[in-house]
Parts: structure tokens; sequence; C-alpha cells
């Protein structure tokens, strides 16, 4: 049987990590103990979960013609990801975020965006319009101009493919794109924002669920962290809870759990299960340290939890 095709529109970035005594006061220069490099972004993130989970991956994405741009396109060709659209931009750089981390694991953290900022409407040319097409659902978070992801979201809706959206960063979020969006996946905090309410509760997360649902989207799944996620289909609401583990490090675990939810939705799972299959996913990751570093394969998964 083929396995049905994903897009992922989002964000590609390179974090730069150094490990330091205490993070510099302004002005002042200390020496790092350590430095590494973990390919990020929360677009990257999805669409390398995506293809570990087995999905079929279409990856559109934009990097600068350096370095990081083409060791990130290679790493996600090696992950079996289409990236014939990761595109190039020729003037402005990858993006990248600067990490520092302290001695008590306090970390500041500056992005860059760079050519993640011109991944434009005008980019997807009929060529990449056609591949998308080819795509049962499409993926995206909010590390891209928000005309972009309106103007897909549009397109793709259009076209009977199933759209999902991982408020994330929070930010907000115009009307018209709910009109696009099958199933949104905020956690608390952007579920808050879409809502003007506090979610702190379980009892606050489904009034926040009833109220995005009244906005016109018919499936909300509000990640609850380590009480796992809530359900709204259709008016019914139930809480599926996180697989127990020792979380190590939660990096990434939203883009996990998008990543293992879409692929499930798209291989025929019911809501309910895709969301179990979701939370198992995302529990794996945060049992090991790094975002993409962390993501599971589909047989750990499985071989984890039965
Ligand atoms: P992040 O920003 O850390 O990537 P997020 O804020 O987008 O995550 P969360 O709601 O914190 O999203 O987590 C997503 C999912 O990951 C949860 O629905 C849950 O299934 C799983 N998860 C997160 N933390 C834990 C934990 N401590 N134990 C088990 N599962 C967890």
């Amino acid at each position: 049987m083929r396995v049905p095709k994903i897009a992922v529109v989002g964000s590609t970035n390179m974090d730069m990590v150094v490990n330091a005594e205490r993070i510099p006061v302004p002005g002042e220069t200390i020496l790092a103990s350590n430095f590494f490099m973990n390919p990020g972004g929360k677009g990257a993130n999805q669409a390398v979960a995506v293809a570990r989970m087995g999905g079929d991956a279409l990856f559109v994405s934009k990097v600068g013609n350096d370095v990081f741009g083409r060791q990130s396109s290679q790493l996600f060709n090696e992950e079996g990801i289409d990236t014939r659209f990761m595109l190039s931009d020729e003037v402005l750089p990858s993006g990248v975020a600067l990490i520092t981390v302290d001695q008590k694991g306090e970390n500041s953290i500056v992005v860059s965006q760079g050519a993640n900022n011109s991944l434009l409407p005008a980019d997807f040319t009929s060529e990449v319009l056609n591949e998308l097409e080819q795509c049962n659902m499409l993926l995206m978070q909010f590390e891209i101009p928000m005309e972009t992801i309106l103007f897909i979201a549009k397109y793709a809706a259009s076209r009977n493919i199933k759209v999902v959206v991982n408020p994330a960063p929070v930010q907000d979020i115009p009307a018209e794109l709910l009109q696009y969006v099958h199933i949104i996946t905020p956690n608390e905090t952007e579920a808050g924002l879409l809502t003007g309410t506090k979610v702190r509760s379980l009892a606050s997360a489904q009034q926040a669920a009833k109220m995005i649902m009244e906005k016109g989207v018919p499936i909300v799944i509000i990640t609850l962290g380590a009480q796992g996620a809530l359900v709204c289909e259709n008016g019914r609401m139930s809480v599926v809870p996180a697989a127990p583990v020792t979380a190590i490090d939660t990096t990434a675990a939203g883009d996990v759990f998008n990543g293992a939810l879409v692929v499930a939705l798209s291989n025929g799972m019911p809501i309910p299960e895709a969301t179990k299959f979701a939370c198992r996913a995302a529990a794996l990751s945060v049992t090991k340290e790094g975002a993409q570093s962390s993501i599971p394969y589909y047989n750990e998964v499985i071989a984890g939890f039965i």
C-alpha cells in the first residue's frame, strides 16, 4: 500500500549551543566549556518526526546559501525526506539560534530567523503547488511569515488537503486562518492566547477548546505537557494521559507530538488513537536530550509500549 505523502511547510534553523559557567552580563566576554551544533527549527523538527514515524515527508523550507543550509538539506536527505523544495535565499543567511546554557541549566537564546523570513507566497511556484496536491495532509507552525501560512492553508483547504496547524511559537492568529484549519494543536499557553483566557487546569483547557471550536476549527487538541493531551472533536472531549516516563529534556516534545499525530492520522487512525500514539512518541522524546537527536523512530514507539 502506498504511504500517503505529508507536506510540512516551515522553518529550518541551526542551534549553536555553548555551555558556560554562567550567562555573561552586557559587555562581558567569558570562556565556554563546550560548543556543539544541533539542527533545529520547528518545521525541520516536525519533518524529521514525520519521516522517523514512517511518513513520506515533503519539506518546504528556506535556508541561506551557506554551510548551515547545505548541512541541513543533507541531513534531511539522509532522513529520507523529500527536499526538492528546500529553497535557498541568495542574500539572507540560514536561520540560527545562539544558545548559552549555564551550570544550572538556565539558558539565554537569541534567534536570527534569516532566510525563514523570506519564505513567501511567491516561492510556491506551480511545481511546488503540484507536489503539494499529491499530499493528503499539510502541517505548519508559526516560524515563517504569516502571509505564507495563510496563503498555503487556503490553497490546501481548497484542494481538500487536511490542514494541521501547530500555533507555535505563541502569537496572534488571523481569524481567516482558522477557516482553513482542520486540526489545531496549541499547548496551554497558545490555547490561552487564542482565547484570551488563562489555561492552567483541565477545566480551563476544556473551556478554551470549546471557544476555539466555536471559532470554526473542527478538531482541537491541546497538549498539556506531563498531563498528556485534551482531544475535542465534534463537541466530544476526552483526555489522553501522557505516557509515564522520567523526563530529562522536553525540547521538541511538541514537535514530535505533531509529527507523530499527522502520520497516524494519514494512515487512517481515528483521532483519539492517533493522539495516544503521538503522546507515546512525545514521551519517548522527553527521555533524551536535544531536539532532532531526541526524536524516536516508529519501531521504538511501538516496542516501548506494547
Ligand atoms: P515543547 O515546547 O517542550 O516542545 P510544547 O509546549 O509544545 O512542548 P507540551 O504540551 O509541553 O508541548 O508537550 C507535548 C506532548 O509531549 C504532551 O502532550 C505529552 O504527550 C508529551 N510530554 C511532554 N512532557 C512530558 C512528560 N514530562 N512526560 C510524558 N510526556 C510528556
